[in-house]
């Protein structure tokens, strides 16, 4: 494996098109628009090697047609017709190497947000679309809250240092509905007085991790008692399964 670093690049109001680079090639995870992309290799003399793509939405892979047109990279992603440039379609299990970088990544189908959506994790990193994000998760747009809930409970399996790489910078929002969702959390405060300095300075939040999640993320938080208790509050009834209080929290937020 070659040494690389990762790079956020910006998209839209607040997507993240996630970087993987060296002094001279770059691999890009979920470029919904190609315009950053194609601006950033310019600028720092990079070639393209390899897009990733987590799932079938436009912020995510609207770039990709754009982005071949300049270089005919290989394209990874899930198996889902929707997404019609993917050219290595993965299904859960399946081990891909990242090109030039040598990175080995191992697909996980996580699917919630949309019925086919999957993450990227390997080399200490996760890269996890629109299903995890600092202190939230996904719109249940295609899927069911038990596949979120199983799907949020297999990353949480990850190692606590995995550096967590979502595709939206939505951490202060969220803290705002976790802060509401489960109330007596005292690592949400320091989250948020961190969160805040950053984007102060108009830096990104992420990655956040797996430990930091477990800490402070309501929604692989739903068997903890305050959880539990403000999804009660919120349904009206008591709520004693956690997947029955992520349908809960998730219908809030949605309206929060
Ligand atoms: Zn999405
Ligand atoms: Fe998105």
């Amino acid at each position: 494996m070659r040494p690389f670093e990762v790079v956020p690049l910006r998209a839209f109001a607040d997507n993240y098109i996630w970087t993987v680079r060296d002094s001279g090639h770059a691999a890009v995870v979920d470029p919904g628009d190609a315009r950053p992309v194609l601006d950033y290799l310019r600028a720092e003399k990079l070639e393209l090697v390899a897009i990733l793509n987590t799932h079938h939405h436009a912020d995510h892979v609207g770039g990709n047609a754009d982005l071949l047109r300049h270089r005919p990279v290989p394209v990874f992603g899930p198996c889902d017709e929707r997404i019609g440039e993917v050219t290595h379609r993965l299904r859960d299990g399946e081990r891909m190497t990242l090109p030039h970088f040598g990175a080995g990544l191992e697909v996980m189908e996580i699917p919630g947000h949309t019925r086919t959506h999957i993450a990227f994790h390997g080399a200490g990193m996760l890269f996890c679309g629109d299903t995890l994000f600092a202190a939230g998760c996904g719109r249940l747009f295609e899927g069911t809250p038990q596949q979120m809930y199983e799907s949020l409970s297999r990353l949480m399996r990850l190692p606590d240092t995995t550096r967590v790489y979502c595709g939206h910078e939505y951490t202060l929002s969220n803290i705002r509905f976790a802060q509401a969702a489960d109330p007596g959390n005292a690592a949400l405060h320091e989250l948020e007085a961190k969160a805040k300095q950053l984007r102060d300075r108009n830096l990104p939040t992420l990655p956040s991790t797996i430990a930091q999640e477990k800490a402070t993320n309501p929604f692989v938080r739903c068997a903890e008692p305050g959880v539990m208790a403000s999804a009660s509050r919120y349904a009206g009834r008591r709520l004693t399964d956690p997947i029955g209080v992520l349908a809960a929290i998730r219908e809030w937020k949605n309206h929060f």
